[in-house]
């Protein structure tokens, strides 16, 4: 038999990510490939480490985008800031959580665990106790929005009592970037990554990565090399470094890199702060929806992401059928439950360019029809009203 050519089914995408890709992205894809050492091409990776110092809110020089997925931007913060022998102190309120202390112990680094609650923001009172008693501690490392649960943890004031402790800090912002405030600078983060395919509605396969002057000085002051080659971020260096001659290191994902560009354009357009309020205002509407059809809301409200909504399932429903019909009969995508909240809750994306009214009383309309209930989207109308 011939295999054919793919062609994926239009689905709207609101579950945990990816997100749905701008039309303008997927257009720029399609653009002519270039060499990755093409001066055209270096003149747009310049603007992409500005496009990204305005979204992370930073001045900071080495900022720029892995080649690889968010995960590959967790990994590239640890595997160059962890020596052997460093203790990092890990919050986990989460499955992200979880992750960091994998890559802190791949690297030979001793974590320090600060057990937070699922559904919950890191609690800065333990992390405070966690330093008091580790006064040898040198990072400490959170995930800003634990994309698992829909809790926004305070990363302003969690920076700020490393910072107090001499420690740098290692944020996961995969999912905030873009959704929800956000400033790498002000608030004294040392390390950060995010990823392309939630509130950036990119494709995803990319990660930028920020590091401030204190980061940069601890890399380069390593006794022992990164472990690494592809992540070491000295090597790196010679091909996203300023002012020096691109220097062939790995081949950029030439058209990936478009993408990412135009997905940065138009987040600079709408502005970041407008960003961040659409994305609230969505969220306002979904959750009185919601509500409205006796649904309730995991995370307590000053805690909540609006671009991640983790919500109970009901008494007596099927989660993973209710999942399959919005997808087999709405082309609607909708998250299941992870870890400690497998088949327990659903998680509904407002990422990026989902988060629209229209997809607000699609999906409600979807969950009203599927569960029998009615309500939910007269109810988000009327916050639209307000
Ligand atoms: C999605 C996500 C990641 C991983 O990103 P990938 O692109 O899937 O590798 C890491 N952290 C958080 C909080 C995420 O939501």
């Amino acid at each position: 038999m011939t295999i054919q050519s793919f062609h994926p089914p239009r689905r709207t995408l609101m579950g945990p990510g990816p997100s749905d890709v701008y039309p303008r992205v997927t257009e720029a894809l399609a653009r002519p490939t270039i060499g990755h050492l093409d001066p055209e091409f270096v003149r747009m990776m310049d603007e992409i480490k500005q496009l990204l110092q305005f979204a992370f809110k930073t001045e900071n020089p080495l900022t720029l985008p892995v080649s690889a997925p968010g995960s590959a931007g967790m990994e590239t913060c640890f595997a160059n800031l962890v020596e052997p022998g460093d203790k990092v102190i890990v919050c986990i309120n989460g499955v992200f959580g979880g992750r960091m202390k994998e890559n802190v112990e791949r690297c030979g680094g001793e974590a320090i665990i600060v057990q937070g609650e699922w559904g919950r923001a890191v609690d800065p009172a333990a992390v405070e106790e966690t330093l008091n008693a580790h006064s040898d501690a040198k990072i400490v490392a959170f995930v800003h929005a634990e994309t698992s649960t829909g809790a926004r943890s305070d990363a302003k004031a969690l920076c700020a009592l490393a910072r107090q402790y001499n420690c740098l800090t290692i944020v996961d912002a995969v999912t905030s970037l873009g959704g929800s405030e956000l400033e790498v600078d002000a608030w004294g983060i040392d390390a950060i990554y995010s990823g392309t395919q939630k509130c950036l509605s990119c494709v995803p396969g990319l990660s930028p990565v920020s590091f401030s002057a204190k980061a940069v000085e601890k890399i380069q002051n390593r006794q022992t090399k990164v472990q690494s080659w592809f992540l070491d971020l000295n090597l790196v260096m010679g091909y996203w470094g300023q002012g020096v001659k691109r220097a062939y290191h790995h081949t950029a994902p030439v058209n990936a890199l478009y993408a990412l560009h135009e997905s940065l354009v138009i987040l600079q357009e709408e502005g970041l702060e407008n960003a961040w309020a659409r994305h609230q205002q969505h969220h306002n509407a979904l959750v009185a929806g919601l509500e409205a059809i006796g649904m309730s809301m995991v995370v307590p409200a000053s805690e909540r992401l609006a671009q991640l909504n983790l919500v109970s399932v009901p008494e007596g429903v099927d989660e993973a059928a209710v999942r399959a019909q919005l997808l087999a009969d709405y082309n609607l995508e909708i998250g299941a439950g992870l870890g400690d909240f497998a088949g327990k809750v659903w998680r509904i994306g407002l990422m990026g360019c989902a988060a629209t009214k229209t997809n607000v009383l699609f999906c409600l309309g979807a969950l009203e029809t599927v569960m029998n209930k009615s309500g939910a989207t007269q109810a988000a109308l009327a916050v639209y009203q307000q």
